[in-house]
């Protein structure tokens, strides 16, 4: 098949837990290179933005990142304007495409605009959901909102990572069920696999006689990281934070990374508590396997693919009980929740689970052979069922 993804919001290859530069961002790379593997050629269709060297690049074997350009006052237009610079790359390059997966709802908008011309089914993932937004962290967009809902009833398939996301589509934006198809995203076992921890701490110029608490992320409100400095407050441990653009001086004015200082400068935190800034995935399972434990504290999750990660290196995790996460996580057993937004409830969980290595290292285990059942590769092919029922 010739597929188009749609990735108006970020470019697949911006480093990653840099601004918006995530999980979906994983997300799409990882999809495109296992459906290339199918035999699939996939064109990902992004921004023009300063970091690129050409608009068009190949990025693997049946794999293209394109550029297009996206001018206009707001996203709104911009994600409209691009919608109708693809149509101009399709016609003018004579391409043909069995399918348009859109990611994000501006890159839905796009695609909705891209299919009143090309005739091709539409695909979207939402990745996260304003409603979810505006119930789990107070942000309320309603035209993100509005559009989300002119969306559901427009595309063709919804796909939703988790039954979670079904459900609150259905709930929440009345969303037909016959068109929700649930994927569940997979993790790169190759990569994130368990390291000595010893090791790994060698590598990295960690000390090897500290408790060490790990965060991986974006560093956005959403993802709770005051409630870990809270819980930490009194404890002896050092706090890694991984994510973020620590070298420009806007990501120390941005108001998250501002509210997050001031919480560790007022309890005397500064030296133990640590910005890594941006790592790269190939980093990243010796940070896991260095760790006694990975925290995820978010007020919400869609899916939660760190977890996944922490859990194919082995690495015992504490996350709050939100979202998506209750898919990947079994209470106690490969992992541990706390009350989401509960500090004291995350400070004694972490002062219970540092003492006991005996079940951080049965948690850790359990974990790794849990985290087998989730594969890009089984979850590509079930992809493809959808994409040929859409396309017929
Ligand atoms: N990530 C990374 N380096 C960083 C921060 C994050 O590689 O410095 C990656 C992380 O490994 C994961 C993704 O970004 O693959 C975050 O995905 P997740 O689903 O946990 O969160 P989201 O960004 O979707 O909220």
């Amino acid at each position: 098949m010739q597929i188009a993804f749609l990735s108006y919001w970020s470019c697949p290859r911006t480093p990653l837990g840099i601004l918006s530069s995530g999980g979906m961002n994983v997300y799409i790379l990882n999809l495109a290179s296992e459906l290339a593997k199918l035999g699939h050629r996939i064109d990902i269709f992004t921004r023009e933005h300063s970091r690129q060297k050409n608009n068009i690049v190949n990025i693997g074997r049946y794999v293209r990142l394109i550029h297009l350009k996206a001018t206009g006052d707001d996203n709104y237009q911009k994600s409209l304007e691009f919608g109708r610079n693809l149509i101009g790359f399709i016609k003018n390059n004579s391409l043909k495409y069995d399918i348009f997966h859109s990611h994000y709802y501006y890159s839905a908008l796009s695609g909705i605009e891209v299919v009143k011309h090309v005739k091709a089914p539409l695909a979207v993932t939402f990745h996260t959901l304003g409603e979810m937004k505006k119930i789990y962290a107070g942000t309320i967009d309603k035209p993100r909102i509005e559009a989300e809902r002119g969306i559901v009833g427009d595309a063709d398939a919804l796909i939703a990572s988790t039954e979670l996301e079904k459900d609150e589509l259905i709930r929440y934006y009345q969303a037909n069920p016959e068109k929700i198809h649930v994927v569940i995203p997979g993790v790169d076992h190759r990569l994130f696999r368990p390291k000595s921890m010893t090791l790994s701490r060698r590598k990295l110029n960690l000390p090897q006689n500290k408790k060490i608490i790990l965060f991986v992320g974006r560093i956005d409100p959403v993802k709770g990281i005051s409630l870990l400095i809270e819980a930490v407050g009194g404890m002896q441990v050092e706090v890694l934070l991984i994510g973020g653009d620590i070298k420009s001086r806007s990501f120390w004015q941005h108001p998250e990374v501002k509210r997050i200082k001031d919480n560790i400068e007022s309890k005397k935190l500064e030296g133990r508590i640590k910005f890594l800034g941006s790592k790269a995935h190939r980093l990243l399972p010796w940070f896991y396997s260095a760790a006694d434990l990975v925290v995820l504290p978010s007020v919400y999750e869609s899916f939660g693919l760190v977890i996944l990660e922490a859990m194919a290196c082995a690495a015992p995790i504490i996350a709050s009980r939100s979202g998506g996460l209750k898919y990947l996580i079994e209470d106690g057993k490969t992992g541990v929740f706390f009350e989401s937004g509960n500090s004291a409830d995350l400070a004694e969980k972490l002062k219970k689970l540092l003492l006991s290595e005996k079940q951080l290292v049965q948690m850790g285990t359990r974990a790794y052979w849990e985290s087998q059942k989730y594969c890009w590769d089984k979850q590509a092919v079930k992809m493809v069922e959808v994409y040929r029922k859409l396309s017929g």
